[in-house]
């Protein structure tokens, strides 16, 4: 079981501040109030700056009207599908996935002549 660190230096510690003559006592109370400050204020400000961060990086982010690919790049086509991107900058409406219809072709493979490899359904004529 680990031990904690003893708690006796962190009791005598405003003991040693108030006996300490002034300017050693001003100083060291500057510095812990500086640590402290910095302490507590460096994570408001590394959130808030990444918080901008974040919403300059989805300012310039642009979806593809034709294929729906969301890039970052500067040029004026899709890198996927060559679409130029629309002029006014807003994104582009996607069509909704509800109502789209995909075609498919259902392909009998069993009874293909070429394939060289009767299926089930055709036995072997003689
Ligand atoms: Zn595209």
């Amino acid at each position: 079981m680990r031990s904690s660190p003893p708690l006796w230096p962190w009791l005598l510690l405003p003991l040693v501040v108030l006996l300490l003559p002034g300017d050693a006592r001003r100083l060291l109370l500057d510095l812990l109030g500086g640590i402290t400050l910095a302490l507590l204020l460096l994570p408001l400000i590394g959130g808030g700056l990444a918080f901008l961060a974040w919403r300059v990086l989805r300012s310039r982010l642009r979806t593809c009207g034709a294929c729906g690919l969301t890039s970052l790049g500067g040029g004026s086509l899709c890198p996927a599908c060559g679409t130029p991107y629309s002029t006014d900058g807003a994104p582009a409406e996607l069509s909704d996935a509800r109502n789209a219809t995909i075609n498919v072709e259902a392909v009998d493979v069993s009874d293909d002549p070429k394939s060289g490899t009767p299926g089930n359904s055709a036995p072997p004529a003689r």
